[in-house]
């Protein structure tokens, strides 16, 4: 397979290894392995019940983070396949890039945020990383998943400087201002086409975002035209499915052909010279890149604060903030394997040991979990 792959590519071969050693696989490449641990793991399956905008209980036709995961992932490969990038990790970290994700989406994480400032805060990001470093509990020799460097290079997308010097070799990129592999940087982008194009879609469903102000936005009102231009007689719903579609599509073709010019130009010969780089090679023309920065900005102003939308996320942030204030107060109200957990941490990093013990509780919760938690420690009618 390698034989396939370009130079820069991650293989096996040029991998910085796993935290605790172990025999290299029999069947698998140490990527899929990776895949398949990530595949199996608890927080996985939980991505089921996890919402990014709606909440799950509002509808089983909205997106959850486990279908935008496998979205995600189907997106990056695509793209890694052309440019002859390592598939299996980019897979890898497509399917784990959301494990730390809270429940009730953006509203959870900023509501945790918020409860943890005290604490040295919550980031879904870095706690997708604790998920694979730490949380998971699966395997007899070691915590977590022990997976291969590059696959947790990918899925630390982002970090403060501050954070970074506590992360070991894995924060030393963000300090020396570094390049993760272009898998890493693939899947990022992935990431970003998937929900900008399904928050569109699952907003026009929901009826908060209507066709009319979609067709507002420069990209989608072009494919727009084209698509009423070429199609007699479509019903709304395929209408927008086929302009989904299309803007998907002239996204993936935009990020192939100028992250093929940009690694052209600087000719990279290692995956070592991949991290070199001052900028990513993996990235979209300047044209495309506004055509979504247009995009974002009206999720963010007509999806994500409409009022709907809003009433949830408020009620997302009181239940955070009472399960949280509630366990830290009294751990004793906590399952019995996290009350362990609370005084092994306290003992050895104090209050904030505490806390975080909480936060990975709650983080770890789907929706509905967090809304029956609340209700048997808040309704006095219902039982414990
Ligand atoms: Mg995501």
């Amino acid at each position: 397979m390698n034989a396939t792959l370009a130079p820069y590519a991650a293989t096996a071969e040029n991998s910085r290894g796993r935290r605790h050693r172990e025999a290299a696989p029999n069947y698998r490449t140490e990527y899929q392995r990776d895949r398949d641990r990530i595949v199996h793991s608890a927080a996985f399956r939980r991505l089921e019940y996890k919402t990014q905008v709606f909440v799950n209980h509002e509808g089983d036709m909205f997106r959850t983070r486990l279908t935008h995961s496998v979205e995600v992932a189907q997106i990056a490969r695509s793209i890694c396949r052309i440019l002859n990038l390592n598939e299996d990790l980019v897979e890898a970290i497509a399917l784990a890039h959301d494990l730390g994700h809270t429940p009730f989406g953006h509203a959870g994480q900023d509501a945790l945020n918020r409860c943890m400032k005290e604490y040295g805060g919550f980031e879904h990001n870095l706690q997708s990383l604790r998920v694979v470093d730490e949380l998971e509990e699966r395997y007899a020799e070691f915590s977590g998943l022990n997976l291969t460097y590059e696959s947790r290079e990918g899925i630390l997308k982002h970090c403060s400087p501050y954070r970074a010097k506590e992360l070991g070799e894995l924060g030393e990129r963000f300090i020396k201002q570094q390049q993760p592999s272009l898998e890493a940087q693939l899947a990022n982008v992935a990431d970003e086409i998937a929900y900008n194009n399904h928050d569109m879609d699952d907003g026009m469903r929901s009826g908060l975002i209507t066709l009319e102000q979609l067709c507002e936005m420069s990209l989608f009102g072009e494919q727009y035209e084209f698509v009423i231009g070429h199609y007699k007689n479509l019903s709304e719903r395929r209408t927008i499915h086929e302009v989904v579609r299309r803007m998907i599509n002239a996204q993936v073709t935009d990020l192939i052909d100028t992250s093929l010019a940009n690694i052209k130009k600087a000719a990279p010969t290692s995956l070592d010279d991949i991290r070199q780089q001052k900028q990513p090679l993996i990235g979209f023309s300047d044209e495309m890149y506004a055509y979504n920065r247009e995009l974002k900005r009206f999720l963010r102003k007509d999806l994500y604060q409409h009022y709907r939308v809003r009433r949830m996320s408020t009620k997302a942030d009181r239940i955070i903030k009472s399960l949280f204030d509630i366990f830290i107060e009294d751990q004793r109200l906590l399952p019995p394997d996290y009350d362990g957990k609370v005084s092994l941490m306290e003992a050895r990093e104090g209050k904030p040991g505490r806390a975080r013990v909480v936060a990975d509780y709650i983080a770890g919760m789907t929706d509905r979990y967090a809304i029956g938690e609340f209700e048997r420690l808040f309704n006095p009618s219902q039982l414990t």
